[in-house]
């Protein structure tokens, strides 16, 4: 790996600010004195800062926790309440937090547009940028799948197009890049909060932001401008040392990491890292970290500015940015302490709730799979893993590139590995595929001659969009559903069925140059750090490690115009396009509010057993499509559902005993105006936090939910669509409940009065017997959620309010 060449490039004031900056750290902050004023992001930035130091006092704080309680509308309120006067305020602070900016993709801003929408405002509080990568197919090429994608999707692009106009908000549109990479080359600023619609937009993290995914309703609450609530996370440490060499690579950090925490292992923590090994990584190797960071569940990840960060941002034609990081780091304020200075990095002497150790320098490649991310194999025991679990040893296809994997870096590792094995005459046995992550990355690969070695090669060259990476992935080499085959990606996820839409194709992850060097193998038992291939001319070949640039030797070529970002001041004169006969757009009518007394009359229109996650509830695949219309992809809701009593998947019966498939019955009862409820087992709701699971529900007639347990965001999600979350106090009421049971609520309305205070229970009369008793129940119901209930959801209180 070598740095980009500072001397070939506009690089002197970047040297200048660094020699600065450790001028300063090293002499202490006291000669920076001069710098008297700021950009106004920076400024709000130090203010904000200032504040939390005022509340917060001498306490040592993690570099996310200072971006984070920067970020808070009024930090006095936030820290103070139920922290034991600040000093206990992780897992315990409700955070209300006033974002810098909101990215959507595709599928999940057509919802968050709709949402917005309601709210009748003219234009955005915060900036925001629309996506158009999640709907492209690829197949046979970048070329042919771009068009494909673009007749298909029309519709729903247009309409994103015609909101972004009306809105003002940026638009990159199809095959303008990945939603992560577009916002790391652009928008990733040290220090700046960001929410994103998609999981993976920790990426961002890797050039020191605070960046979140969420749901749609979220992103609207930080759109129209209301605070965003987020229990404050606890902090995992990761302390780096040594350096990466031969064929370790970033990717290769996340994933042995993933293997040590689970995908649970990172819940309700930001990962933070720290450590002299931080000092060696690329910028976009940390993205990479980041990135991957949420397939350990984490909040979100973050890395310390480096020398690597600020390269990155020239490169990326943004020096400004980096006068300005600088600037803001040896920006005193009205303060004299050290603590005045608003660093990129930890206060020394901040505590994690938890650490972990890696050192870099003995880190292997690992390959994480099949089926879920946190299966991690280092590279030397993979083979004898694959031939005792028999796992197909026959690899059928290497894809590179995607949000986490297609950097600069990545790629020229990958090109000096193809360069050699094409010089020695060896092809790739497997089929091959390159997705770019951004114009930006796929125009300079080009300038620089890096795709034309693959494409040489016989690799093809997909759209810049997320393809095979969800499910949009038509392939080409025959193999069928049902069939079981082995793919090597460098994509982040590897859940069943999740490429092709085959429950049976095993995705195992890996860094880039791994994937490349297997698919020249064509097999999954292959070790290119030890093992040989035959050349054509019957010579040995074994691969040279791999080594790039972390950066191109010239700032990255913008690429071709038509995928520049449309950004515009609102227009209230662009009409959003939605035809009244589109099957996958429609304008969301609001939800009735809460009566003014208690529920009465609900039926219990299923009761389900077993796992109900927010794929059970709302499943993905074909039906993404319709993420933009609810009442079509509320046809899909509780279709994998188990009926507790009879055992039968999507299957419940009406009151005269007709047998429906879930929605079906849903769907009938709303016609009826018969109000409903589920009831279910524990942690209802895991899985993504995909907020049409408590969406469809609501639209169909549901008003509460009752179950022994409930996975956390998806609890907030019901509450935040107006539905009651409730957990049975005794489990074994479980038992006493049926489907066609009529339930009324006793003691709900008082305490949604109260602010979330107050006993709720449950008045239940069996059918048939007409028995009647009553069943106690918890909640976990806010002042601020209690709102949402009463006013029918979360939007229609921010619209309320947005109107006044
Ligand atoms: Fe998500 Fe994959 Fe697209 Fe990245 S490339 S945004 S992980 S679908």
């Amino acid at each position: 790996m070598r740095p980009i060449d500072l001397a070939s490039r506009s690089g002197v004031a970047l040297r200048r600010a660094f020699q600065t900056q450790q001028l300063c750290q090293a002499a202490g902050s006291r000669q920076y004195s001069n710098i008297t004023s700021l950009p106004p992001t920076y400024e709000k930035l130090h203010s904000k800062y200032t504040e939390v130091r005022r509340v917060l006092g001498a306490q040592r704080l993690t570099l996310a926790e200072k971006i984070l309680y920067s970020h808070l509308d009024n930090a006095e309120e936030s820290l103070l309440n139920n922290t034991n006067n600040g000093r206990d305020i992780r897992g315990k602070a409700n955070l209300k937090l006033k974002p810098d900016r909101v990215n959507m993709q595709d599928a999940s801003a057509q919802m968050a547009l709709l949402q917005f929408m309601s709210c009748n405002l003219p234009q955005t509080a915060i900036p925001a940028s629309i996506h158009c990568d999640h709907l492209i197919v690829g197949s046979k090429g970048a070329d042919d799948d771009l068009q494909a994608g673009i007749q298909t999707n029309h519709e729903v692009f247009d309409f994103l197009e015609s909101a972004a106009k009306k809105y003002g908000l940026d638009f990159w549109a199809p095959g303008a890049g990945i939603i992560h990479q577009t916002v790391l080359e652009n928008y990733a600023i040290p220090g700046l909060m960001m929410l994103g619609t998609d999981s993976h937009s920790p990426n961002a993290g890797g050039l020191s932001t605070i960046t979140i995914g969420v749901g749609g309703a979220d992103a609207v609450e930080a759109l129209v401008g209301a605070p965003w609530e987020l229990k404050a996370p606890k902090v995992l440490g990761v302390r780096l040392t040594g350096k990466l060499s031969n064929w370790a690579s970033p990717k290769d950090l996340i994933l042995h990491l993933a293997g040590l925490l689970t995908v649970r292992g990172g819940t309700g923590y930001i990962v933070e890292y720290s450590g002299p090994g931080v000092e060696t990584l690329s910028c976009t190797g940390m993205a990479t970290i980041c990135n991957m960071g949420a397939e350990i569940g984490a909040t979100t990840s973050i890395f310390p500015y480096t020398e690597a960060s600020a390269r990155y941002l020239e490169a990326t034609r943004r020096e400004q940015a980096v006068k300005n990081a600088a600037a803001f780091q040896n920006f005193p304020g009205a303060g004299a302490s050290e603590d005045a200075y608003f660093r990129f990095k930890a206060d020394e002497g901040a505590q994690y709730d938890e650490l972990i150790e890696i050192d870099l320098s003995k880190l292997e490649p690992h390959i994480n799979g099949p089926h879920t991310p946190d299966l991690s194999t280092p590279l030397s025991q993979f083979k004898s893993t694959v031939q005792e679990q028999k796992w197909p040893e026959k690899l059928s296809a290497g894809l590179i590139g995607s949000c986490t994997n297609s950097s600069y870096e990545d790629m020229t590792r990958v090109e000096s590995i193809v360069r050699a094995a094409e010089e020695a005459g060896l092809k790739p046995k497997a089929d091959f595929y390159v997705t770019p992550g951004s114009e930006q990355i796929r125009a300079t690969l080009e300038r620089d001659g890096t795709l034309q070695t693959f494409e040489k090669a016989g690799g093809i060259v997909l759209s810049n969009a997320c393809g095979p990476c969800i499910g949009q992935w038509k392939r080409q080499d025959g193999v069928e559903k049902g069939t079981v085959n082995a793919i090597l990606t460098s994509y982040n996820r590897n859940f069943r069925g999740r490429n092709d839409g085959n429950l049976d194709t095993m995705n195992f992850l890996a860094s880039p140059e791994i994937v490349t060097a297997m698919a020249y193998a064509g097999s999954t038992t292959f070790n290119p750090v030890t093992d040989s291939l035959t050349t054509p001319d019957g010579k040995e070949f074994k691969f040279p490690a791999p080594h790039g640039l972390e950066g191109p030797k010239t700032p990255f070529d913008i690429g071709k115009d038509v995928f520049k970002v449309a950004s515009q001041p609102p227009n209230p004169n662009e009409k959003v396009a939605i035809s009244p006969t589109s099957e996958r757009l429609a304008l969301l009518e609001p939800f009735e509010p809460f009566p003014n007394s208690d529920l009465s009359g609900l039926k219990v229109l299923v009761k389900v057993s077993g796992k109900c996650t927010t794929d059970t509830i709302s499943a993905a695949g074909p039906w993404l499509k319709y993420k933009g219309h609810l009442p079509n992809i509320s046809a899909n809701t509780l279709n994998t559902a188990v009926n507790a009593e009879t055992g039968e998947v999507n299957v419940a019966y009406d009151l005269d005993g007709s047998k429906h498939t879930i929605p079906e019955l849903a769907k009938l009862w709303k016609e009826r105006n018969q109000p409903w409820l589920v009831v279910a087992e524990h942690n209802y709701g895991e899985g993504s936090a995909r907020e049409h699971a408590a969406l469809q529900p609501r639209y169909l007639g549901a008003r509460i939910i009752v179950c022994k347990s409930f996975a956390r965001i998806h609890e907030t999600n019901l509450k935040k669509q107006g539905v009651v979350p409730l957990t049975l106090a005794n489990e074994q009421d479980y038992d006493k409940i049926a489907a066609g049971d009529e339930v009324a609520t006793v003691g709900l309305y008082d305490m949604l009065q109260n602010g979330g205070k107050g006993e709720v229970q449950l008045k239940v009369t069996k059918k048939g017997t007409g028995e009647e008793f009553l069943v106690p129940v918890k909640h976990q119901v806010s002042k601020d959620q209690a709102g949402f209930i009463l006013a029918g959801s979360a939007l229609n209180l921010l619209s309320k309010s947005a109107s006044v």
